[in-house]
């Protein structure tokens, strides 16, 4: 390859992190990341967003609070430069809008000046985030027609000032300050002298998006005091003042969700915490992912290979778990045979995640029982078992009630293990302090074996929190353990756990607003 084409191949994607939210960030964005070698982000960007990019992409960080940087902007413009004259395809991602005050017109300006082509993918700047976030309209017919987004990083004293506060007081519209939280007496009280009246309502928003977002309404000349006092408030923060910010508390949503201010440490395995982490953030948690048990293939194959070559020859096929059923009907798939191997073969599953497990391959669960647990599901199949043939398909370890059961009631019953489950061995450092020092409000406690993990990984602190439980299985393993569990899910399903902690969970309906 020449240099030439290589170098062509090379580009830079300007894109919008949004303010926070790993969610607000647009479609393109992703697209970008997906492709990237390179990542260079600002430390404002939610590391969460990082996900996004492929496991081998390189991931640089600029600096970190306080505006310190680790990097000059000549230093980043020419690693720009250099990484995309290699052929790397590089994303530059920017918290909110790559071109709200985030010096996008320098690092395209040198790249246009080497031929290097790049892209700007739009973000959500905060101040459009903010007023979404705290219920402000930013617009509104009858008062405030336009919106001016304005730094309050400009000491109003000096000497060559580019922001005229007289012009600013007369804008007839909302006044969007970003950056002005430690310089927020200055720009306030150069607002006022300039005649905004000092009554004007203000809203300061801090970490907007983020599940500690924090929203205060007061007056202008209460600004500085505010961000000041009673705890000094670290930026990001951002500060809408206007007619705008006094109306709309009524509007407020994002502090008013039942769960705001919750944090719930979930701790299922990997992609399996995808559903309740996204029912959990809807509801205004704070999701901390920290699985206890990994999912994997099974110890040995040839078993379940052996069984799918037999599927004909059973009455019924048993699944007590997602994983099982995902394991089991992919091996299948995969292997030369097809779905039809099922076809004389009823199906049975604990609760209706397994149903709905099967669902997403078409199949449809004869049974499941009212009470989604094995001596229930047991209880459902033992009327029709004699001398029927069972297939069990299991997790490398679990309880063997079911077997038992079956078996008790004249049943044949094979099992085969299709997934291995093997408990985490540490937790995340950060994850553990923060549960020793009492920062996480719960934890849930989605079977047995998570249960034991738990107490493996963070023993006595686990106490910490308040444990919600799967179900009375899931409560009597955590009462053997020393645990008691706080709640205990009524439909023994994740959902039901959801359900348990937003009934016990004080109603978080009464207002942030300090
Ligand atoms: N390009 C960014 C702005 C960068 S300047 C954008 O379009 O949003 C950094 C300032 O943005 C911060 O000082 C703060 O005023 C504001 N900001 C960024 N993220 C924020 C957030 N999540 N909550 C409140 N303000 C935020």
């Amino acid at each position: 390859m020449t240099d030439e084409i290589r170098h062509t191949s090379g580009r830079v994607f300007f894109v919008g992190a949004g303010p926070g939210d790993p969610k607000l960030i647009t479609l393109r964005g992703v697209e970008c990341l997906r492709r990237a070698d390179v990542v260079i982000y600002d430390y404002l960007v939610n590391s969460q967003i990082l996900s996004h990019a492929r496991p081998g992409a390189q991931l640089v960080c600029l600096g970190n609070h306080g505006g310190w940087r680790t990097w000059t902007q000549s230093q980043v413009n020419q690693r720009m430069v250099e990484l995309a004259q290699q052929g790397k395809v590089v994303v530059r991602l920017k918290g909110g809008d790559p071109a709200v005050f985030a010096r996008m017109a320098e690092e395209t300006e040198s790249l246009a000046r080497h031929g290097i082509p790049f892209e700007v993918v739009p973000g959500i700047t905060a101040a459009l985030a903010a007023a979404s976030y705290a219920g402000i309209p930013i617009t509104h017919r009858d008062f405030a027609s336009a919106v001016a987004l304005i730094t309050g990083h400009e000491e109003p004293s000096k000497s060559d000032p580019s922001l005229d506060y007289e012009v600013l007081a007369r804008f007839p519209g909302t006044l969007v300050f970003y950056m002005g939280v430690t310089s927020a007496e200055a720009w306030t009280g150069a607002l006022i002298q300039a005649g905004k009246p000092p009554d004007t309502p203000a809203a300061i928003v801090r970490r907007c998006s983020f599940p500690d977002q924090v929203c205060i309404r007061c007056r202008l000349d209460e600004v500085a005091a505010r961000l000041a006092s009673p705890a000094k408030m670290a930026p990001p923060a951002i500060v809408v003042v206007g007619s705008v910010a006094g109306l709309t508390e009524p509007l407020s949503w994002f502090e008013k969700r039942p769960l705001f201010g919750q944090s719930v440490m979930v701790a299922r395995p990997g992609e399996q915490a995808g559903t309740v982490a996204d029912r959990l953030s809807e509801l205004g948690a704070e999701v901390i992912a920290q699985p206890a048990i990994r999912i994997s293939d099974p110890p040995d194959w040839r078993p379940v290979d052996d069984a799918i070559e037999r599927l004909e020859s059973y009455d019924w096929l048993v699944f007590s778990s997602v994983n099982g059923v995902r394991y089991l009907l992919d091996r299948l798939l995969a292997s030369r045979a097809d779905l039809r191997r099922l076809g004389g073969v009823r199906l049975a599953a604990i609760g209706p995640g397994t149903a709905e497990a099967l669902a997403t391959f078409h199949l449809r669960a004869d049974v499941v029982p009212d009470e989604y647990r094995a001596e229930s599901l047991a209880a459902a199949l033992a009327a029709d078992a004699r001398d029927k043939r069972f297939l069990l398909a299991r997790a490398s370890r679990g309880r063997e009630v079911l077997a038992e059961q079956l078996r008790g009631a004249g049943a044949i019953v094979d099992q085969v293990v299709v997934y291995s489950s093997t408990d985490v061995a540490s937790a995340d450092e950060g994850i553990k302090q923060r549960l020793a020092a009492g920062g996480i409000d719960w934890v849930t406690v989605t079977s047995s074996a998570i249960a034991r993990s738990l107490v493996a990984m963070f023993g006595e602190e686990l106490r910490k929190a308040r444990l919600a439980s799967i179900s009375p299985v899931t409560s009597a393993t955590l009462r053997e353990l020393g645990c008691e569990p706080d709640v205990e899910a009524q439909t023994y399903t994740m959902a039901g756990v959801v359900e348990a902690i937003l009934q016990t969970t004080t109603r978080n309906s009464q207002k942030r607003w300090i």
